[in-house]
């Protein structure tokens, strides 16, 4: 049964912890943004004060073997400084029983990078390119095999499991969901998996209306299963960025060279229907900014969505379709952000994601609840300083999509069943 950070009983007990700590590190492997780790410092706290013993397990990186520059030895004066405590080190993260043995309340110990085990992906590795599926299948069924005594061992260091790595909860991973099974009584959620649960729960089920969603990105394609599914859950959906140019075709514009998938058209056309169906008011840009070059000191123009010449191509939103947008923001009572309604990493097409940050700060101070989500969105967000400024900023990328998606992601599962 699933347990609660805030009311178990940790005096004594060793808790391993699934951490995020899959921080990015410069050429001399220094952090540059350690937001992932500071957000699990809460959840690592609450188990010392109350006397327990942290073992902390994460990825860092996709190393495929034994690679040093994956090494979460970068990590760990960091987190000393973090935690005010001098960490302990599991050069392998399945040969630390006497480490873990000797760990005492208050103590803190960091198993090595689980990913140069392929166990913890059980994922096979090293595969000829030639290799026939038979070859695979038996590959795959062999990692598998190993991966149950990979679980185990883990299992074996602590008297209690926490995931709070909502990043990888959307994967079925050793440390990130089979390990729970071992767990069955002492198992539970960390703060930032709650927070992010919860924040994604209120605006599924239980917002205050109106609700509106905000998604950009570039394909349809990635993004259906959640508009679709948030079909259910909205009022309002404010549809950004490139993949509008797929609707716009779709519907008979002329969009120039913007970024199109043409096979998605027909889906595209189903989904306005769908939207109408469902009661769900759609607003598609209508003017953009279109370049005629895809660099920061292109010429541009405001054209309307439909009619985009040739040698163009769609950027940006413009000044009229942001403040549609920022009516419909502004008189929500709960907003949903994800994805960059614009080219982002140039600067010059960034003026309407940058705008929509603003707008999501302006109604969190009026009162709405505002949950933002995905790299590019979150990165607006924190550039512009208004991370703090929303209700909610998910630190989870593609998990955040699956659960908005409506799929049960395997690290939340293992721990609710
Ligand atoms: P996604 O990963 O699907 O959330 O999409 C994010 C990407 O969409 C970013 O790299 C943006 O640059 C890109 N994007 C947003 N608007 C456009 C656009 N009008 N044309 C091309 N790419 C875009």
């Amino acid at each position: 049964m699933q347990k609660n950070i805030e009311t178990y009983d940790f005096a004594g007990k060793k808790a391993i912890v699934r951490v995020d700590f899959n921080v990015p590190l410069n050429e001399k492997f220094e952090i540059t943004d350690d937001t992932r780790m500071r957000a699990a410092v809460p959840t690592m706290k609450k188990v010392l004060e109350k006397g327990g013993a942290l073992i902390l397990m994460s990825h860092l990186g996709r190393p495929k073997k034994v690679d040093p520059q994956f090494s979460l030895k970068h990590i760990l004066p960091h987190l000393e400084e973090l935690l005010g405590v001098k960490v302990q080190f599991a050069e392998d993260c399945q040969k630390a029983d006497e480490q873990a043995a000797a760990l005492k309340a208050g103590e803190v110990l960091v198993l090595e990078n689980l990913r140069y085990y392929a166990e913890e992906e059980g994922k096979p590795r090293g595969l000829k390119e030639d290799a026939t599926d038979e070859e695979k299948k038996a590959a795959k069924a062999a990692v598998k095999e190993s991966q149950k005594a990979f679980v185990k061992k883990l299992a074996s260091y602590a008297d209690c499991y926490i995931n709070d790595a909502f990043g990888t909860a959307h994967r079925a991973h050793a440390s990130t969901a089979l390990i729970a099974k071992y767990f069955p009584e002492d198992k539970m959620f960390g703060y930032i998996m709650e927070g992010e649960i919860k924040a994604i729960d209120h605006v599924l089920k239980t917002p205050q209306h109106p609700v509106t969603a905000i998604i950009g990105g570039s394909k349809i394609s990635s993004k259906i299963g959640i508009i679709e599914h948030l079909f259910d859950a909205v009022d309002n959906m404010i549809i950004g960025g490139g993949m509008v140019y797929t609707f716009k075709k779709a519907m008979g514009g002329k969009i120039g060279r913007s970024i199109c998938e043409d096979d998605q058209m027909e889906l595209a056309l189903a989904t306005l229907k769908k939207a109408e169906e469902k009661g769900v008011k759609l607003y598609l840009s209508n003017e953009v900014v279109v370049a005629d070059a895809f660099s920061n000191d292109a010429n541009t123009k405001v054209v309307s969505n439909m009619e985009i010449e040739d040698e163009w191509e769609g950027v940006d939103a413009a000044e009229s379709t942001l403040k549609t947008w920022e009516e419909v923001i502004m008189s929500s009572k709960t907003i949903l952000w994800n994805g960059p309604v614009g080219v982002f990493e140039i600067p010059a097409f960034a003026k309407g994601t940058k705008a929509v940050a603003r707008m999501l700060a302006a109604a969190t101070e009026k009162g709405a609840f505002t949950l933002v989500g995905g790299g590019d969105s979150v990165a607006a967000v924190t550039q512009m300083g208004f991370a703090d400024k929303v209700s909610y900023v998910s630190t989870g990328g593609g998990a955040m999509l699956e659960y908005l998606e409506g799929i049960e992601l395997p690290g939340i599962a293992a721990i609710k069943e």
